[in-house]
């Protein structure tokens, strides 16, 4: 068994543990390559993020571990950065300084409550809640748009290498009361930015861990997206978001079954740094590339 994940924090922000912790992980659990993206700095409180001042330190600590390691498995060194307009994005300043192998670029944020506080859409339910009334007076189809809107402004404006957990602000409505995934403005708003990735070339992560947390029943992106990105020719890769080291590969094999079931036969890895295509089945990657 033999996969890959290169999206995963550790104690550098959110995650539990220092990162030799997930290489061992790694290797316990047979994967051939392991990116680290902790969450990139960001120039406001966020109890969350990585602090600016530990940014140096981290990539020298993943370049330590790539060279200690380099017989047994490939590691990358990355960040999950936020896009935040005229803020942060993957490729600001600060973040290319860093001469990274990848970026992952996420939306955790959208726009402001009126006392300048930023909104996290994949915080408490409540201060979602707050929010959507602060910020969008209640119009759940307004604020959800915007978050694409936003998607798709980092897309054309700093494009990462990954897309990361691209509707993740479904978490907050796994029971359909705030919105229905099926309704038509929703999955225009899905679809245009799904197109927009087309373009660019991008690759859309498909991210486990709403089901292994239990937050969603299906992956960031679900079902109805991963029809259209097939059909759209869009690359994908599966990554865990993983913060201990025993959730790197979780809803890995279920995950292959649903790719595969939706004409999906390659993942895009990242091996002898570069990305390319790799034949999978759920059992992992079929043949992975040595030269
Ligand atoms: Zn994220
Ligand atoms: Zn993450």
């Amino acid at each position: 068994m033999s996969w890959t994940n290169y999206h995963s924090h550790c104690h550098y922000c959110d995650g539990k543990y220092a990162p030799e912790e997930y290489v061992k992980s790694s290797l316990e659990k047979g994967l051939v390559a392991y990116g680290f993206s902790s969450h990139a700095p960001v120039p406001f409180d966020c109890v969350w993020t990585m602090k600016p001042e530990s940014a140096h330190a981290y990539v020298a600590e993943i370049r330590e571990l790539q060279q200690a390691y380099q017989r047994d498995i490939e590691l990358y060194c990355g960040l999950e950065v936020d896009y935040i307009p005229g803020v942060t994005g993957p490729k600001s300043l600060p973040v290319l300084d860093l001469g990274l192998d990848y970026t992952i670029g996420s939306v955790h944020f959208v726009d402001a409550f009126p006392d300048g506080k930023r909104w996290e859409i994949d915080g408490s339910h409540q201060v979602f809640l707050d929010g959507l009334q602060q910020i969008f007076r209640g119009d759940i189809r307004q604020a959800v748009s915007r978050y694409f809107e936003l998607t798709r402004q980092m897309i054309e404006q700093e494009c990462p290498d990954v897309i990361g957990h691209i509707d993740k602000i479904k978490i907050q409505d796994e029971e359909g009361a705030l919105f229905s995934q099926q309704a038509g403005w929703y999955r225009q708003e899905l679809e245009q930015t799904l197109r927009l990735i087309a373009d660019v070339g991008a690759i859309i992560e498909v991210n486990t861990r709403g089901i292994y947390k239990k937050k969603t029943s299906q992956t960031y992106p679900g079902k109805w997206a991963l029809e259209k990105m097939k059909a759209l020719g869009i690359p994908i890769t599966i990554n865990s978001d993983a913060h201990h080291p025993e959730e790197i590969i979780l809803q890995f094999e279920d995950t292959a079954v649903l790719l595969a079931s939706v004409g999906y036969k390659q993942v895009s890895v990242l091996l002898n740094g570069k990305w390319q295509q790799v034949n999978f089945d759920q059992t992992g990657l079929l043949h992975t590339v040595t030269s």
